[in-house]
């Protein structure tokens, strides 16, 4: 059995052993990998409610809007959550707001984020009547004013601000350094900032900034909004009205050990700053992502195959890099867990590998399991940028999902068949 089954499992209290195995809320997940098959993600809808409710206990009795960030995971049920729950959500894509209208989210709390808005995602969002945009660039600034002229609009806008704080996190969800792609440089945004308000199609509403992904510290947030909180009393001495600030997402989950504050805690602290400098009236915004819905969700798996090897031993099974992409693309590490543990069978190290042809198809390195071909594990904070992420690599169809509410079992998202990867393309004459 792997030793992170006896210690306290990311994801509880939703997600603990009983008698009879693993149990995300009421489901026992063994009966889940049953009845639809592996691999397979599986969401505990009152995990992400509480997790929602910690932001909303920290911003009790302010004027401050939560933008569930839906790169995290865009699964309509998963959106509906939020959704119904009060949330807006943070879009980085035509396609997320598409998810958005889809789910039933209201566009008023919708905010637009990313580098690479094209014009028609910019016509399809001021059509829809979205909240904001976060503008990332003045060539941004210049086209989205040319567009909204066009329609006859003025778009609401705020600028996404750099300020060059370290979050201390892998250097791929690091964003808010000077060499990062994203935003405009503190030095330069008051200058941006009036450039923005002469032009005619555009509002200035607000300022953004996201310094980055799983931090685990509260003091690259502090600093950040200091220097958020300078630029804003500059820009405003500039009559340049500030009507809301977003302090972006990023606030880390527990993987392996971790111990991010929880987001009260980190926000009492925020807060207190942000009254202590006089901006304790202004509406705030967050754009969460990963701390809302990653240790709400497993992913199910079969382990296909043991084999041993001189100088590893492999444990194969039936989900893969397309299906958790976190460890190949940032060596990220996810607990593995059996959903019965076998406690007295032999333990063995094994790397937990999938059955994609590249090397960089691992789930999990150096694992201690005590497995059989034919057992069922869960892997572990498997809700935040893996079923979003996921691809058709080696043609294998994305997995399904299912969402447990209390003792209810919804499935969200159909198993893709080899028929689903290849709809659309054509064979030639
Ligand atoms: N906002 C923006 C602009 C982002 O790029 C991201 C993710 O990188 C998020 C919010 C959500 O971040 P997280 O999932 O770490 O909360």
């Amino acid at each position: 059995m792997n030793t992170t089954a006896s210690t306290a499992l990311p994801g509880a209290p939703q997600l603990a052993y009983r008698q009879d195995g693993l149990y995300l809320e009421a489901a026992r997940l063994d009966d889940l990998a049953s009845q639809y098959g592996t691999p397979l993600f599986v969401y505990s809808k009152a995990a992400m409610l509480a997790a929602l409710a910690a932001y909303q206990q920290g911003f009790a009795g302010r004027d401050a809007q939560i933008c569930y960030a839906m790169k995290a995971n865009s699964s309509l049920g998963v959106l509906q959550v939020f959704a119904r729950a009060g949330c807006g959500f943070d879009i980085v894509s035509g396609g997320e707001l598409e998810r958005v209208l889809a789910a039933g989210g209201d566009m008023r709390k919708v905010i637009f984020s990313g580098v690479g808005k094209t014009r028609s995602e910019m016509r399809q969002a001021l059509t829809a009547g979205i909240g904001c945009f976060n503008v990332e660039s003045e060539a941004e600034l210049d086209v989205l004013s040319g567009v909204a002229l066009a329609m006859g609009r003025i778009a609401p806008v705020s600028i996404r601000v750099n300020p060059n704080v370290d979050p201390k996190t892998h250097p791929y969800i690091s964003t808010g350094l000077k060499g990062n792609k994203f935003g405009v440089a503190h030095e330069d945004a008051l200058r941006i900032y009036r450039y923005a308000a002469s032009l005619a199609g555009l509002q200035v509403v607000g300022i953004d900034c996201h310094i980055g992904s799983q931090i685990t510290e509260t003091t690259p947030y502090l600093d950040a909004m200091d220097r958020i909180l300078d630029l804003v009393d500059s820009i405003e001495a500039a009559g340049i009205t500030i009507e809301h600030i977003d302090f972006g997402g990023g606030l880390g989950i527990n993987y392996n050990q971790d111990a991010p504050p929880a987001a009260d805690a980190l926000w009492q602290e925020l807060l207190a700053k942000l009254d202590a400098r006089g901006h304790g009236g202004k509406k705030l915004m967050v754009e969460p992502g990963r701390s809302l819905v990653g240790n709400a969700g497993v992913c199910l798996t079969e382990v296909l195959y043991l084999k041993p090897g001189e100088q590893k031993n492999f444990c194969v099974i039936d989900a893969a890099m397309n299906d958790l992409p976190r460890p190949a693309m940032y060596q990220a590490f996810h607990a593995i867990v059996p959903l019965e543990p076998h406690r007295d069978r032999q333990q063995a190290s094994y790397d937990v590998v999938g059955p994609v042809c590249e090397s960089g198809d691992w789930i999990g390195r150096d694992r201690t399991l005590a497995v059989a071909a034919g057992d069922r594990l869960a892997v572990l904070s498997a809700g935040a940028y893996c079923m979003s992420m996921a691809s058709n690599y080696n043609t294998r169809g994305r997995a399904a999902e299912v969402l447990v509410d209390g003792e209810q079992t919804h499935l969200i998202r159909e198993r893709e068949t080899a028929a689903d990867t290849f709809r659309g393309e054509k064979l030639l004459p």
